[in-house]
């Protein structure tokens, strides 16, 4: 018999939930709260009876999500979550402790279809979309982790105000493609500004371009920021790494994207990994390149994210060398054009951008 996933229940239900199985209203309420928090099961719900933990365990589960495999880098600042979904499935979710705040990564889908070239998290291909509930369920499993020892200390997000202790930025930056799970990743976007008190502009989404739903997120208004995986400078090469770009031309894209930021007011974030090719030469990350792309954002309102590739097993690619990049990043300074080299965090966990995938 599989369990009831009591996160995926309306109020109304939980409660019937629990008066049919002979228990006062309250507990629904009490169950809710720890729900909240990020309980992954019921046996840290100290003020439930133990003999009712015990029932609840053999017929409901709390979250749509179960942890099955925690990493932690070497400092300490990045943890990885291998969680499991009801139907056997597996995403991944990355916690990363930075100076301004607590920011999870979180997975849209199972896999993804847009099979970019560099990617670890498309090797498999697409399983499914996730639902809200659980897109959601990836910040509570990081929000358990950042508070599980402080219960007693502070109700979550009293004032809506971040502190050191809860989520305070999301990035739908995992595993799949963002945009081709439009309507969850809003819902789910909605209910974390709504239930934790994060604010739209601390919320990223990522895409590789798909125009129709950045014309989406322009229709749905809120002033989220929009981050775009480019990593080519023209659309010869950016087919060669990304198929979707066989789809949608870089300047389609870019056209939505400029759209996008124009009518929130929002800076555009601009990912660019930096590759060479099997033998260590530079595919992507020339000179002639860094030229081209200063082309692409001149005078527009953007960061531009360059990320040295990070080693993915099954994929033939090179990281170039820090005087490439430096090169690189040169020639995009002196062009006026806002960008920084991005800090890996938790590589020696397979959590840099490309490596999620599914590995436990
Ligand atoms: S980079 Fe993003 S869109 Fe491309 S295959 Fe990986 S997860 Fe999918």
């Amino acid at each position: 018999m599989s369990k009831t996933i009591l996160f995926d229940l309306t109020a109304a239900e939980l409660e019937r939930f629990v008066t049919d199985m002979g228990q006062p209203r309250f507990r629904a309420k009490q169950i809710a709260e720890w729900m909240g928090r990020g309980a992954p099961d019921f046996s840290v719900m100290k003020n439930i009876p133990e003999k009712l933990r015990n029932d609840l365990d053999v017929v409901a589960q709390t979250l749509p999500v179960r942890v099955v495999r925690k990493l932690s880098s070497t400092d300490g600042q990045t943890v990885k979550f291998l969680l499991e979904l009801n139907d056997g499935e597996k995403i991944e979710c990355v916690l990363m402790r930075t100076s301004y705040g607590n920011s999870v990564c979180v997975s849209s889908q199972a896999g993804c279809a847009m099979g970019c070239k560099f990617c670890a998290s498309t090797l498999l291909g697409l399983k499914r979309n996730l639902t809200i509930n659980e897109i959601f369920s990836q910040i509570l499993v990081a929000q358990w982790e950042l508070r599980s020892d402080k219960l007693s200390d502070k109700p979550i997000r009293p004032n809506g105000d971040a502190n050191n202790d809860d989520v305070s930025h999301i990035v739908v930056m995992g595993t799949g493609e963002p945009l081709q799970n439009t309507e969850n990743v809003i819902g789910f976007i909605e209910r974390a500004n709504h239930d934790m008190g994060i604010g739209w502009r601390r919320i990223t989404v990522s895409t590789c371009g798909i125009v129709p739903g950045i014309d989406r997120l322009i229709e749905w208004g809120r002033p989220i920021n929009l981050a775009i995986s480019l990593h080519a400078p023209n659309d010869e090469l950016r087919k060669k790494i990304m198929p979707i770009a066989n789809k949608y031309s870089i300047a389609e894209i870019m056209d939505a994207a400029w759209r996008f930021t124009d009518t929130h007011n929002r800076q555009l974030m601009i990912e660019y990994i930096l590759l060479g090719d099997a033998d260590g030469n530079l595919l992507n990350a020339t000179p002639e390149c860094a030229n081209e792309l200063v082309e692409i954002v001149r005078g527009k309102n953007c960061m531009v994210n360059l990320i040295p590739w990070n080693a993915v097993a099954e994929r033939d690619f090179t990281s170039p060398s820090g005087n490439a990049v430096h090169r690189f990043q040169d020639i995009l300074i002196k062009n006026g054009v806002h960008t920084r080299i991005r800090r890996e965090r938790g590589t020696d966990i397979g959590s840099a951008c490309g490596q999620l995938r599914i590995s436990g």
